[in-house]
C-alpha cells in the first residue's frame, strides 16, 4: 500500500505516485526445451541447432533448429506437393474457412502469444497484446474475406496462385510480419516456406500448433528457423516461385541482385528513415504524443518509425520542451510489465549498432538529451534519446538506427521542409500534423513515402497497402494490392 500524505484537513492522497509493478504472469506459455523444423505437417529432428534467449534478461529459452540448405530444400519439396496435391486447386471458399479459422485461433490464444512475443522479442506486453496480436488475427480475417472473391478483385484477370512461396521476416514483429506474409499467400492458393529471424523464432514455432489446430492440410506452410544461411538457401532453391523479404535493404540488395533474370517473382520491403513534420499549427500535446509513439514504440525498431523530426522553426522550442517533460514520463523495463512503455532491444548485435550511431551523433556535433532512468543491470537495454541541433548531412539524420533514438530538425515554409524530408535514399513512411486540410493533402502529393499519416502516425490496418519507394523496396503487403504479388495473371 503506498504511503499517504495527510495534509490538514484535505483528503489523503499518495506521497508517492509512481507505478508498482504489474507483471503478466509468463505460466500460461508452455515453451518446449527443444524445436525442430516444421516440415510436412511434421516437426523434423534438425542436424543443427542454437539456442534462443530473452533480450531483456539474457535467460536461455528453448533449443531451436538451424536449418540446413538440405532442410530447406525437404520444406520446398513439401510445399510443392502440397500445392501440387489438392491446395491450389480448392476453391476460394474452403481455404477461406482455414484462415477464418486461424485467425480465431490467434483470437483466442492471444495472450499465450503476446507473452510469448515479448519475452523473445523485448518488446512491451501492452504493444504485443494490444497492437502485434489484434493485428495478425485481423490480417487472417481480412485475407479471409478474398479468398473466394479474387476473380471480382481482379476481373477479366484470371487470377491464379503463383505456387510455393518463400518468406523471409525481421524481429521486429515476428507474428506480424508471419500473418502480412502467410495471410495473401494461403488466400491466392500458395504454399509457403517461411523463415523467421534468428532472435525471435518462437511465436512462428507456436503458430505450427495453431496450424495443426486448424487442420491446414500438411505440407500449405512449412517454418524454418535458422540464421541469414538459412535464408539464403530459400533464396536461392530452384522450386520456389516467389521471394518475399522484409528486413534490411543491404539483404534487400543482395536477394534482388541474385534473383535477376531468374524469373522469380519478388517483393521487398526493407528500411526507412522517416521524416515526421510538424507544423506551428497543429496541436501541440497531440503532436507530442505522435512523435512519441512514431519513434519510441516497439523501442525504435520499426521500419516506418518517425526517426527523423522536422519542426516548424516559430515552436522548436516548445515542441522539444514539452518533448523532453513526456521522455520523463515513460516507463523503460520488464517487457512482461503492464506499465512498460520501452522494452529490450532486441539483440547485443542491434545494442552495438545503436551506440556506434549515437556516438557517431556526439561526436559530430548533435546535443544529446536523455531523460534519468535507471537500466536493468542484465539484459540489452538503451534510454530513450533525442538529438537537438542535428544537421541534415549527420549519420544520425541520414541511416536507419532502428532504436529509441530521435533527430531532431528544423524547417521554416513547407516547400523545405518538403525539400528535407524527401532528402533520404528511403521513402517508406512519413508523418504530417497540421490544422489544415489542404497542408495535409498538398504535403501527401509531394512526399515520395508508400505511408503519410497525418495527425496521427504508426496506424496500421489490414485493409490499407503498406510498403515503400526508392531504397525502402518494392511491392505492397496489405489491402487489395497485397493479393498481387502472389498471384499471376493469364491474360
Ligand atoms: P536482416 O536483413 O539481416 O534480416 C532480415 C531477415 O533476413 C532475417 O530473417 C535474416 O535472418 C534474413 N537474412 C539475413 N541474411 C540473409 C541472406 N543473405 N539471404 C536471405 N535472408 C537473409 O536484418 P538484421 O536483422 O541484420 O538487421 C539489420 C538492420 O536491418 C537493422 O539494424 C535495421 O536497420 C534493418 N532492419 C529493417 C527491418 C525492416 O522492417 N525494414 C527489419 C529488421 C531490420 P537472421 O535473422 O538470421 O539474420
Amino acid at each position: 500500500m503506498t504511503e499517504l500524505d495527510r495534509t490538514g484537513d484535505r483528503s489523503p492522497v499518495p506521497a508517492d505516485w509512481t507505478y508498482a509493478p504489474a507483471p503478466e504472469s509468463r505460466d500460461i506459455v508452455r515453451l518446449r526445451e527443444r524445436y525442430g523444423l516444421f516440415v510436412g505437417g511434421e516437426w523434423l529432428e534438425p542436424s543443427e541447432t542454437y539456442e534462443t534467449i530473452s533480450p531483456a534478461s539474457e535467460e536461455p529459452l528453448a533449443i531451436v533448429a538451424q536449418a540446413t540448405a538440405e532442410d530447406v530444400d525437404r520444406a520446398v519439396g513439401a510445399a510443392r506437393e502440397a500445392f501440387a496435391n489438392g491446395w491450389s486447386s480448392l476453391p476460394g471458399s474452403e481455404r477461406a474457412k482455414y484462415l477464418f479459422r486461424i485467425a480465431r485461433i490467434l483470437q483466442e490464444r492471444a495472450r499465450e502469444f503476446a507473452v510469448l512475443e515479448s519475452l523473445n522479442g523485448g518488446k512491451p506486453i501492452k504493444e504485443s497484446r494490444d497492437v502485434d496480436l489484434p493485428l495478425a488475427a485481423a490480417h487472417f480475417f481480412y485475407y479471409a474475406g478474398w479468398a473466394d472473391k479474387l476473380e471480382y478483385a481482379f476481373p477479366n484477370r484470371r487470377p491464379k496462385p503463383v505456387g510455393v512461396a518463400g518468406q523471409i521476416i525481421p524481429w521486429n514483429f515476428p507474428l506480424l510480419m508471419l500473418a502480412w506474409k502467410i495471410a495473401p499467400a494461403l488466400a491466392c492458393g500458395n504454399t509457403v516456406v517461411l523463415k523467421p529471424a534468428e532472435t525471435t523464432p518462437l511465436t512462428a514455432l507456436l503458430f505450427c500448433d495453431v496450424l495443426r489446430q486448424a487442420e491446414l492440410p500438411a505440407g500449405v506452410v512449412n517454418i524454418v528457423t535458422g540464421d541469414g544461411r538459412t535464408g539464403a538457401a530459400l533464396v536461392e532453391h530452384e522450386g520456389v516461385d516467389k521471394i518475399a523479404f522484409t528486413g534490411s535493404t543491404e539483404v534487400g540488395k543482395a536477394i534482388q541482385r541474385q534473383l535477376a533474370g531468374s524469373g522469380k517473382k519478388l517483393t521487398l520491403e526493407l528500411g526507412g528513415k522517416a521524416a515526421n513534420i510538424v507544423f506551428d499549427d497543429c496541436a501541440l500535446d497531440q503532436a507530442v504524443e505522435g512523435i512519441v509513439n512514431g519513434i519510441y514504440f516497439n523501442q525504435g525498431h520499426v521500419c516506418c518509425a518517425g526517426s527523423r523530426l522536422f519542426v516548424q522553426e516559430s515552436i522548436c522550442e516548445p515542441v522539444v520542451d514539452k518533448l523532453k517533460r513526456r521522455l520523463e514520463t515513460l516507463r523503460v523495463g520488464d517487457p512482461l510489465d503492464k506499465n512498460t512503455d520501452v522494452g529490450a532491444i532486441n539483440s547485443a548485435m542491434q545494442l552495438e549498432k545503436i551506440r556506434e550511431l549515437v556516438d557517431s551523433g556526439r561526436e559530430e556535433g548533435a546535443e544529446i538529451y536523455q531523460p534519468p532512468c535507471r537500466l536493468p543491470e542484465k539484459g540489452y537495454w538503451f534510454a530513450p534519446t533525442v538529438f537537438t541541433n542535428v544537421a541534415q548531412s549527420y549519420r544520425i539524420a541520414q541511416e536507419e538506427i532502428f532504436g529509441p533514438v530521435l533527430s531532431v530538425l528544423t524547417f521554416r515554409t513547407p516547400e523545405e521542409a518538403v525539400e528535407k524530408a524527401n532528402n533520404t535514399p528511403y521513402g517508406l513512411s512519413a508523418g504530417v500534423w497540421t490544422e489544415k486540410g489542404s497542408r495535409i493533402l498538398w504535403m501527401a502529393q509531394q512526399l515520395r513515402a508508400g505511408v503519410v499519416w497525418a495527425n496521427t502516425y504508426n496506424r496500421f490496418d489490414p485493409t490499407s497497402p503498406f510498403g515503400g519507394y526508392k531504397e525502402s523496396g518494392f511491392g505492397r503487403e496489405g489491402g487489395l494490392h497485397g493479393l498481387e504479388p502472389y498471384l499471376r495473371f493469364d491474360e
